[in-house]
């Protein structure tokens, strides 16, 4: 077909044979991405957020190059954990380039490219839809093992289209004990079935207290459920982060990276596996 650029996805002409569906998109050529991974949750403030600095800062630690693509762009938590808060830069030919951490950890997000951090994002599903792609293929991410993508909560119109156009090669899915063992996390784990990508880790948060005199864990939330929801959907990575009023603070003050706990050793395990 005529003006054809091989791009599905971004065209409306109907009744074309050529069409092959959803298409990945391309990334500038520039950048060089061995593995997305996406992090999903059925529920706003169960701390998929959280889980992705802290999974970036294992990777990170293990010497893995490592980009964060803040896909949760009505509520984008990832550049103040970090504590990020400049316009990105542009490359010699105008590309924008992500920012980095204090430790080199990759960063996009709706937030840099804003002046006022607490104005609103009043989008809707197709603006959405192309910032997503262009945080993807409009920028120059250099080369990467991970690239994580923080998606937007539940399993509308965004999430859809992070695992139609971009090369996701597992999920991990974070929640909290309450919304475990509802079927909002049954959603996002079906989601990513039937998109064909597997989940390969399920995260727990404020899975329990520590009590910080005497080291006693109380269940505040009740009985944990993690490994057995884990065993009966064969998630064979799955981690507890407890809930620590030191990590809301860290992560307010943009230290994400100096929080200390190996509760992403496992899923970073299996992440090496993929
Ligand atoms: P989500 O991305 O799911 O909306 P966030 O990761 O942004 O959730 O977490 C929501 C809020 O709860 C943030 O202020 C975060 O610092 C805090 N928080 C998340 N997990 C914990 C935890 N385990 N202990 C203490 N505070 C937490």
């Amino acid at each position: 077909m005529a003006d054809c650029d091989e791009n599905c996805s971004s065209c409306d002409v109907e009744g074309c044979s050529d069409r092959t569906g959803p298409q990945e998109l391309k990334v500038h050529e520039g950048t060089k991405i061995d593995k997305v991974i996406a992090i999903a949750s059925g529920k706003g403030g169960v701390g998929k957020s959280l889980t992705t600095s802290l999974l970036a800062c294992e990777l990170q630690r293990r010497g893995k190059k490592v980009g964060i693509l803040d896909g949760d762009i009505t509520g984008p938590s990832i550049p103040r954990s970090f504590g990020l808060h400049e316009p990105p830069q542009g490359d010699e030919d105008g590309m924008i380039l992500p920012e980095e951490s204090k430790t080199g950890i990759k960063v996009i997000s709706t937030n840099m490219l804003i002046a006022d951090e607490g104005a609103p994002f009043l989008w809707r599903g197709p603006v959405l839809n192309g910032v997503i792609q262009q945080f993807y293929g409009d920028i120059n991410w250099g080369e990467l093992d991970y690239l994580l993508v923080d998606m937007p909560p539940g399993t509308g119109d965004v999430p859809m289209t992070v695992f139609q156009s971009l090369p996701v090669k597992g999920v991990v899915v974070a929640t909290s004990p309450q919304v475990l063992v509802n079927m909002i996390v049954e959603k996002a784990i079906r989601m990513a079935d039937h998109m064909d990508v597997p989940v390969v880790g399920l995260v727990e948060n404020m899975s329990y207290f520590e009590c910080p005199e005497c080291g006693h864990r109380s269940e505040i939330f009740g009985p944990s459920e993690v490994e057995a929801i884990a065993a009966d959907k064969k998630i064979d990575a799955w981690t507890r982060i407890p809930i620590d009023p030191k990590i809301s603070a860290m992560v307010d003050e943009g230290k994400a990276e100096e929080i200390e706990g190996d509760w992403f050793k496992v899923i970073a395990d299996k992440l090496e596996t993929l």
